[in-house]
């Protein structure tokens, strides 16, 4: 039999439905496996003793008949942006140093009540501002996968941000899934240099409540899972109104598994041509060829798009980021939580511990935010961008008429080095290229492993469906992956 830690999580849910093992084997394979893997620096907290109350009460409740459904019993990583009551919850940020809520996130208080298991938190970009998990306060988590051949062989390698340790620990084999947020591509962009699926839902289908904030109209939890399945069950387990977050959408959960019926014939797959950029790798354009063509196989009907507006998307998002950034981070001042730098007066104290507390990303956003948002500045940055990002919706609207979903790379490269582009921060950016534009736009969007770079690195494709169109999106992913085949492991 297959190592429980490399079940995926709709096999070990059966495994454990049948009673082949305990929830509370599956967590202990998993809590000696991350004690292994601890040099990838996944975790920020393990929080072991709790995964086995947890899993024993999972245990205790099959062995009475009331397992709660798919979830039951399933280890999870926590993104250190969803606050965990008692656990630390810090959004990899110092200025949040030692911050243990009194409080559950919604979308983690629905995998509890799901049954699902926490493993511990998991390391991401300071305040999820990144793309490539190295502003963390906690030090960069590793990618599981190393390059076989090429400028990067056998370097340590970038897991992708800002979601790096829940992409890197479903990766490695630490947990069987792990919660994300996606606020330009943090879901999508770390799966995808990981080789594992990431799904970002429709802005409004996850409750925000309890998620450190970054940028509020565009933040979204998702799943980040070994399978299209998974990432069904895991979003099943997360999504739902709730009335505490004004913005979640009060809509009913559809059963997305059943969603993955595997036949796509008639669904129209649109291709933009603006996403075909100046400087794409050709490795990059001929994967996204070969999606096409698998579509195309498997029955879709492939259309050409136009989305004139696609070049002013990243932009525009790293005008309205930060500005939101800006506004939510003026919070952090030492007075309520986490650290406090004691000055000469009050201003001298806000000043101190701001100073020490934000890395230097996060204060390069505050800078930029409250630059564009001043009263100087603000119509022509900030209304500017809100206008452009009017169009970009405007796009996606009229594309909804001739086509179903669209099909993009996830993004312009594979995985690079650890301290590659670390000093440039427009090379950063560039990363979020694919992924921004549905983010600007609200719109669910999921990547999908289908093929390995020529140094032997994943390579993600990208799905975007219209709003609230998660089963058709998980749909196509799901003939997606079964096509493409992908059964490499780090
Ligand atoms: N990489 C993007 C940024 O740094 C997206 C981050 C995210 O989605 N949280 O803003």
């Amino acid at each position: 039999m297959a190592a429980l830690t490399d079940l995926t999580i709709a096999e070990a849910g059966a495994a454990l439905e049948k009673g082949d093992f305990t929830a509370r084997e599956l967590t202990d394979a998993y809590l000696s496996a991350m004690e292994t893997a601890r040099g990838l620096n996944a975790y920020i907290e393990e929080t072991p003793e709790r995964a086995q109350a947890m899993a024993d009460a999972s245990d205790a409740r099959r062995a009475g008949g009331k397992a709660e459904g798919p979830l039951d019993g399933i280890p999870l990583a926590i993104k250190d942006l969803f606050c965990t009551e008692g656990a630390l919850s810090t959004a990899g940020s110092h200025i949040l140093e030692g911050f243990r809520p009194t409080y559950e996130s919604t979308v983690t208080q629905n995998l509890w009540d799901a049954g699902a298991v926490m493993l511990g938190k998991v390391n991401m970009d300071e305040f999820a501002m990144g793309s490539a998990n190295i502003t963390s306060h906690y030090g960069p988590t590793l990618n599981p996968w190393k390059a076989s051949s090429g400028d990067n062989a056998g370097k340590d390698l970038v897991p992708g941000g800002s979601s790096g340790g829940s992409a890197a620990a479903v990766a490695a084999r630490i947990a069987a899934g792990a919660t994300g947020t996606d606020t330009g591509g943090s879901i999508r962009q770390p799966g995808a240099f990981c080789g594992i699926v990431g799904l970002k839902p429709t802005y409004g289908r996850c409750s925000r409540w309890g998620v450190i904030a970054f940028a509020s109209s565009l933040d979204q939890a998702g799943p980040i899972a070994r399978s299209v399945e998974d990432s069904a069950i895991m979003l099943g387990g997360m999504a739902g109104f709730d009335p505490k977050d004004s913005t979640s959408v009060d809509l009913p959960v559809p059963d997305y598994a059943a969603a993955l019926t595997g036949d796509i014939r008639g669904l129209r797959v649109g291709v933009p041509a603006e996403y075909r950029m100046d400087g794409t790798p050709p490795e990059i354009e001929a994967l996204w060829q070969q999606g096409v063509a698998w579509l195309r196989d498997a029955g879709a009907e492939i259309v050409d798009i136009s989305m004139p507006h696609t070049k002013y998307a990243l932009p525009a998002y790293y005008i309205v980021a930060p500005a939101e950034a800006s506004s939510n981070l003026a919070r952090y001042d030492g007075m309520r939580y986490g650290l406090r730098v004691e000055g000469e007066d009050l201003t001298d104290t806000y000043e101190r511990t701001r100073a020490e507390g934000f890395g230097h990303e996060v204060q390069r956003r505050v800078m930029i935010g409250t630059y564009v948002l001043s009263a100087g500045y603000y119509d022509a940055y900030y209304l500017k961008a809100q206008r452009v990002r009017t169009r970009i919706a405007d796009d996606f609207k009229a594309a909804w008429d001739s086509c179903d979903v669209i099909l993009t790379p996830t993004t312009p490269s594979a995985a690079f080095a650890l301290g590659e582009k670390q000093d440039d921060p427009i090379a950063m950016y560039l990363n979020d290229i694919f992924t921004v534009p549905a983010s600007m736009a609200g719109l669910p969007a999921i990547s999908v492993p289908a093929g390995l770079s020529a140094d032997g690195l994943p390579l993600g494709l990208h799905l975007i469906a219209p709003a609230f169109g998660e089963e058709i999106l998980l749909r196509a992913a799901h003939v997606l992956e079964g096509a493409a085949g992908f059964d490499a492991q780090p």
